[in-house]
Protein backbone atom coordinates (compact mmCIF):
# COMPACT_ATOMS: atom_id res chain seq x y z
CA UNK A 1 0.00 0.00 0.00
CA UNK A 2 1.29 3.41 -1.15
CA UNK A 3 1.22 6.04 1.66
CA UNK A 4 -0.71 8.77 1.94
CA UNK A 5 0.86 11.92 3.39
CA UNK A 6 0.01 15.54 3.90
CA UNK A 7 1.38 18.53 2.10
CA UNK A 8 0.23 21.98 2.14
CA UNK A 9 -3.15 21.20 2.12
CA UNK A 10 -3.44 18.21 0.13
CA UNK A 11 -3.28 14.52 0.62
CA UNK A 12 -0.89 12.44 -1.87
CA UNK A 13 0.93 9.31 -2.84
CA UNK A 14 4.37 10.03 -1.07
CA UNK A 15 5.94 9.60 -4.30
CA UNK A 16 4.19 12.72 -5.49
CA UNK A 17 4.62 14.70 -2.58
CA UNK A 18 7.25 17.71 -3.16
CA UNK A 19 8.25 20.65 -1.42
CA UNK A 20 10.58 23.44 -2.80
CA UNK A 21 14.33 23.44 -2.75
CA UNK A 22 14.35 26.93 -1.38
CA UNK A 23 12.07 25.84 1.69
CA UNK A 24 13.74 27.44 4.74
CA UNK A 25 13.89 24.02 6.44
CA UNK A 26 15.94 22.45 3.79
CA UNK A 27 17.89 25.14 3.98
CA UNK A 28 18.36 26.98 7.12
CA UNK A 29 16.60 24.15 9.20
CA UNK A 30 13.56 26.89 10.07
CA UNK A 31 11.19 24.79 11.19
CA UNK A 32 9.58 22.70 13.87
CA UNK A 33 8.37 19.51 14.26
CA UNK A 34 6.11 17.25 16.76
CA UNK A 35 5.65 13.37 16.72
CA UNK A 36 2.59 12.02 17.98
CA UNK A 37 2.05 8.41 18.69
CA UNK A 38 -1.07 6.36 17.91
CA UNK A 39 -2.03 3.06 19.96
CA UNK A 40 -5.02 0.86 18.87
CA UNK A 41 -5.71 3.72 16.23
CA UNK A 42 -5.71 6.60 18.19
CA UNK A 43 -3.83 9.51 18.98
CA UNK A 44 -1.58 9.88 22.35
CA UNK A 45 -1.76 13.04 24.14
CA UNK A 46 -2.52 15.01 20.55
CA UNK A 47 -3.48 18.15 22.97
CA UNK A 48 -0.16 17.95 24.58
CA UNK A 49 1.76 18.06 20.76
CA UNK A 50 -0.88 20.83 19.48
CA UNK A 51 0.32 22.91 22.76
CA UNK A 52 3.89 21.77 22.10
CA UNK A 53 3.93 22.97 18.45
CA UNK A 54 2.22 26.23 18.91
CA UNK A 55 5.10 26.80 21.82
CA UNK A 56 7.32 25.91 19.33
CA UNK A 57 6.35 28.32 16.22
CA UNK A 58 5.68 31.28 18.80
CA UNK A 59 9.35 30.81 20.17
CA UNK A 60 10.23 31.18 16.11
CA UNK A 61 7.68 34.22 15.34
CA UNK A 62 6.37 31.35 12.61
CA UNK A 63 2.45 31.75 12.14
CA UNK A 64 0.35 28.25 13.11
CA UNK A 65 -1.17 28.29 9.58
CA UNK A 66 -4.02 26.06 11.14
CA UNK A 67 -6.52 25.30 14.21
CA UNK A 68 -6.40 22.68 16.33
CA UNK A 69 -9.54 21.32 15.04
CA UNK A 70 -7.66 21.11 11.46
CA UNK A 71 -4.30 19.62 12.93
CA UNK A 72 -6.90 16.62 14.32
CA UNK A 73 -8.63 16.15 11.59
CA UNK A 74 -5.62 15.87 9.42
CA UNK A 75 -3.79 13.41 11.97
CA UNK A 76 -6.91 11.30 11.88
CA UNK A 77 -7.54 11.28 8.32
CA UNK A 78 -3.45 9.93 8.02
CA UNK A 79 -4.61 7.50 10.76
CA UNK A 80 -7.49 6.57 8.97
CA UNK A 81 -6.30 6.26 5.34
CA UNK A 82 -2.79 4.74 5.78
CA UNK A 83 -4.35 1.45 8.32
CA UNK A 84 -2.44 2.78 11.63
CA UNK A 85 -3.16 0.63 14.61
CA UNK A 86 0.45 1.58 16.06
CA UNK A 87 2.72 4.10 14.96
CA UNK A 88 3.65 7.56 14.74
CA UNK A 89 2.10 10.75 12.78
CA UNK A 90 4.80 13.47 11.87
CA UNK A 91 4.07 16.75 11.81
CA UNK A 92 6.21 20.00 10.36
CA UNK A 93 6.06 23.14 9.83
CA UNK A 94 8.81 25.61 8.36
CA UNK A 95 8.57 29.24 7.81
CA UNK A 96 7.83 28.40 4.14
CA UNK A 97 9.69 28.73 0.59
CA UNK A 98 10.49 32.32 -0.26
CA UNK A 99 11.52 31.29 -3.93
CA UNK A 100 15.23 32.77 -3.01
CA UNK A 101 17.67 31.82 -0.34
CA UNK A 102 18.13 34.53 2.44
CA UNK A 103 19.21 35.25 5.96
CA UNK A 104 16.25 37.28 6.75
CA UNK A 105 13.16 36.27 7.09
CA UNK A 106 10.60 36.29 3.72
CA UNK A 107 8.00 38.67 3.87
CA UNK A 108 4.99 37.93 6.84
CA UNK A 109 2.68 36.91 3.74
CA UNK A 110 4.98 33.66 2.67
CA UNK A 111 2.58 30.80 3.83
CA UNK A 112 4.18 27.96 6.39
CA UNK A 113 4.61 24.71 4.74
CA UNK A 114 2.70 22.04 6.22
CA UNK A 115 4.05 18.29 5.90
CA UNK A 116 2.65 15.50 8.10
CA UNK A 117 2.75 11.41 7.39
CA UNK A 118 2.56 8.08 9.09
CA UNK A 119 5.09 6.23 10.45
CA UNK A 120 3.59 2.14 10.74
CA UNK A 121 4.54 0.60 13.75
CA UNK A 122 3.14 -2.37 14.67
CA UNK A 123 3.17 -3.36 18.57
CA UNK A 124 5.29 -0.44 19.31
CA UNK A 125 4.05 -0.74 22.64
CA UNK A 126 5.24 -4.35 22.89
CA UNK A 127 8.87 -3.51 21.51
CA UNK A 128 11.35 -6.24 23.31
CA UNK A 129 14.05 -3.14 24.38
CA UNK A 130 10.93 -2.09 26.91
CA UNK A 131 11.42 -5.95 28.14
CA UNK A 132 15.51 -5.98 28.45
CA UNK A 133 16.31 -2.22 28.49
CA UNK A 134 18.67 0.25 26.41
CA UNK A 135 22.52 0.97 26.75
CA UNK A 136 23.44 4.75 27.01
CA UNK A 137 26.89 6.19 26.04
CA UNK A 138 27.67 9.97 27.83
CA UNK A 139 28.57 12.36 24.99
CA UNK A 140 29.26 15.88 25.13
CA UNK A 141 26.10 18.28 24.53
CA UNK A 142 26.44 20.53 21.38
CA UNK A 143 23.45 21.48 20.63
CA UNK A 144 22.45 25.41 20.76
CA UNK A 145 21.22 26.57 23.58
CA UNK A 146 17.36 26.47 22.82
CA UNK A 147 16.43 23.22 22.98
CA UNK A 148 13.45 23.94 24.39
CA UNK A 149 12.14 24.45 21.05
CA UNK A 150 11.52 21.67 18.67
CA UNK A 151 13.55 22.37 15.57
CA UNK A 152 14.35 20.45 12.92
CA UNK A 153 17.71 20.92 13.39
CA UNK A 154 18.88 17.37 14.82
CA UNK A 155 22.19 16.70 13.24
CA UNK A 156 23.86 16.52 16.65
CA UNK A 157 21.25 14.33 18.23
CA UNK A 158 21.72 12.42 14.76
CA UNK A 159 25.64 12.31 15.44
CA UNK A 160 25.81 11.64 19.30
CA UNK A 161 23.15 8.41 18.35
CA UNK A 162 25.41 7.26 15.52
CA UNK A 163 28.35 7.27 18.79
CA UNK A 164 25.99 5.16 20.34
CA UNK A 165 25.60 2.91 17.98
CA UNK A 166 29.11 2.41 16.92
CA UNK A 167 29.95 2.01 20.97
CA UNK A 168 27.63 -1.21 20.28
CA UNK A 169 24.94 0.95 22.17
CA UNK A 170 21.59 1.93 21.76
CA UNK A 171 21.50 6.02 22.36
CA UNK A 172 23.83 8.54 24.24
CA UNK A 173 22.88 11.44 27.00
CA UNK A 174 24.43 14.23 26.05
CA UNK A 175 26.29 16.11 29.25
CA UNK A 176 26.99 19.41 29.98
CA UNK A 177 28.62 21.25 32.64
CA UNK A 178 29.14 17.78 34.32
CA UNK A 179 25.34 17.24 34.39
CA UNK A 180 22.86 15.08 32.22
CA UNK A 181 20.26 17.28 29.64
CA UNK A 182 18.40 14.53 27.96
CA UNK A 183 18.55 11.78 25.50
CA UNK A 184 18.97 12.33 21.92
CA UNK A 185 15.53 12.00 21.24
CA UNK A 186 14.07 11.79 24.98
CA UNK A 187 14.10 12.87 28.46
CA UNK A 188 16.31 11.10 31.04
CA UNK A 189 15.77 9.99 34.37
CA UNK A 190 17.25 8.13 37.58
CA UNK A 191 15.71 6.21 40.39
CA UNK A 192 17.02 5.98 44.06
CA UNK A 193 15.06 4.27 46.40
CA UNK A 194 11.03 5.69 45.53
CA UNK A 195 12.55 8.99 44.04
CA UNK A 196 12.55 9.83 40.61
CA UNK A 197 15.09 12.01 39.66
CA UNK A 198 14.78 14.08 36.18
CA UNK A 199 16.44 17.52 35.20
CA UNK A 200 14.16 20.56 35.49
CA UNK A 201 12.94 22.58 32.86
CA UNK A 202 14.32 25.38 31.38
CA UNK A 203 15.82 25.93 27.40
CA UNK A 204 18.34 23.27 28.00
CA UNK A 205 16.09 20.54 27.39
CA UNK A 206 12.68 19.80 25.76
CA UNK A 207 9.64 20.13 27.40
CA UNK A 208 8.77 16.25 26.68
CA UNK A 209 4.85 15.84 26.45
CA UNK A 210 5.82 12.21 27.78
CA UNK A 211 7.91 13.67 30.57
CA UNK A 212 4.77 15.82 31.95
CA UNK A 213 3.03 12.77 31.75
CA UNK A 214 5.24 10.34 33.73
CA UNK A 215 5.88 13.31 36.62
CA UNK A 216 1.92 13.71 36.73
CA UNK A 217 1.18 9.74 36.90
CA UNK A 218 4.00 9.46 39.51
CA UNK A 219 2.55 12.04 41.74
CA UNK A 220 -0.70 10.93 41.85
CA UNK A 221 1.21 7.04 42.60
CA UNK A 222 2.54 8.95 45.41
CA UNK A 223 6.13 8.23 44.39
CA UNK A 224 8.40 11.23 45.31
CA UNK A 225 9.67 13.67 42.49
CA UNK A 226 12.87 15.78 42.34
CA UNK A 227 13.08 17.73 39.34
CA UNK A 228 17.14 18.74 39.43
CA UNK A 229 20.15 17.75 37.31
CA UNK A 230 22.50 14.66 38.06
CA UNK A 231 25.74 13.34 36.48
CA UNK A 232 26.65 10.51 35.44
CA UNK A 233 28.45 9.06 38.25
CA UNK A 234 24.92 9.88 39.44
CA UNK A 235 23.07 7.75 37.36
CA UNK A 236 25.58 5.06 37.49
CA UNK A 237 24.70 4.28 41.49
CA UNK A 238 21.38 4.57 40.66
CA UNK A 239 19.08 1.62 40.96
CA UNK A 240 17.83 2.39 38.24
CA UNK A 241 17.43 4.51 35.35
CA UNK A 242 14.34 5.33 32.04
CA UNK A 243 14.08 7.88 29.46
CA UNK A 244 10.70 8.73 28.09
CA UNK A 245 9.74 9.95 24.52
CA UNK A 246 6.14 10.36 22.49
CA UNK A 247 7.76 6.96 20.48
CA UNK A 248 9.24 5.07 23.54
CA UNK A 249 7.01 5.96 26.44
CA UNK A 250 8.95 4.89 29.33
CA UNK A 251 12.03 2.86 28.38
CA UNK A 252 14.52 1.33 31.45
CA UNK A 253 18.17 2.32 30.84
CA UNK A 254 20.04 -0.78 32.11
CA UNK A 255 23.83 0.25 31.48
CA UNK A 256 25.39 3.79 31.60
CA UNK A 257 29.15 3.86 30.32
CA UNK A 258 29.34 0.57 30.39
CA UNK A 259 28.55 0.22 34.01
CA UNK A 260 25.19 -2.13 34.78
CA UNK A 261 22.14 -0.70 36.51
CA UNK A 262 20.23 -2.68 38.96
CA UNK A 263 22.44 -6.09 37.76
CA UNK A 264 21.84 -5.15 34.22
CA UNK A 265 17.83 -5.68 34.58
CA UNK A 266 15.35 -3.11 34.21
CA UNK A 267 14.55 -1.86 37.29
CA UNK A 268 10.23 -2.13 39.33
CA UNK A 269 9.83 1.29 39.42
CA UNK A 270 10.38 1.62 35.70
CA UNK A 271 8.02 -1.05 35.00
CA UNK A 272 5.59 0.35 36.99
CA UNK A 273 5.24 3.46 35.56
CA UNK A 274 5.42 2.51 32.03
CA UNK A 275 2.52 0.18 32.56
CA UNK A 276 0.66 2.83 34.47
CA UNK A 277 1.75 5.88 31.55
CA UNK A 278 0.34 3.46 29.26
CA UNK A 279 -2.72 2.58 30.76
CA UNK A 280 -3.72 5.65 31.20
CA UNK A 281 -2.67 7.58 27.82
CA UNK A 282 -4.66 4.66 26.16
CA UNK A 283 -8.07 5.49 28.30
CA UNK A 284 -7.30 8.79 26.97
CA UNK A 285 -6.79 8.53 23.33
CA UNK A 286 -8.41 10.29 20.92
N1 LIG B 1 14.11 15.52 24.30
C1 LIG B 1 14.42 15.57 23.01
C2 LIG B 1 15.69 16.21 22.59
C3 LIG B 1 13.56 15.01 22.05
O1 LIG B 1 13.87 15.06 20.74
C4 LIG B 1 12.37 14.38 22.48
C5 LIG B 1 11.41 13.74 21.51
N2 LIG B 1 11.16 14.46 20.39
C6 LIG B 1 12.08 14.35 23.85
C7 LIG B 1 12.97 14.94 24.74
C8 LIG B 1 10.82 13.71 24.38
O2 LIG B 1 9.72 14.52 24.13
P1 LIG B 1 8.25 13.89 23.96
O3 LIG B 1 7.99 13.14 25.22
O4 LIG B 1 7.38 15.06 23.82
O5 LIG B 1 8.32 13.00 22.78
Amino acid sequence: MTRTVYVNGEYLPEDQAKVSIFDRAFLMADGVYEVTSVLGGKLIDFDGHAVRLQRSLDALDIRNPLIRAEWLEIHRALVTQNGIEDGLVYLQVTRGAPGDRDFAFPPADTPPTVVLFTQNKPGLADTPAAKVGIKVISVEDLRWARRDIKTVQLLYPSLAKMMAKKAGCDDAWLVEDGAVTEGTSNNAYIVKGNKIITRDLSHDILHGITRAAVLRFAREAQMEVEERAFTIAEAQLADEAFITSASAFVMPVVEIDGVALGGGKPGLVTARLREIYLDEVRKAAI
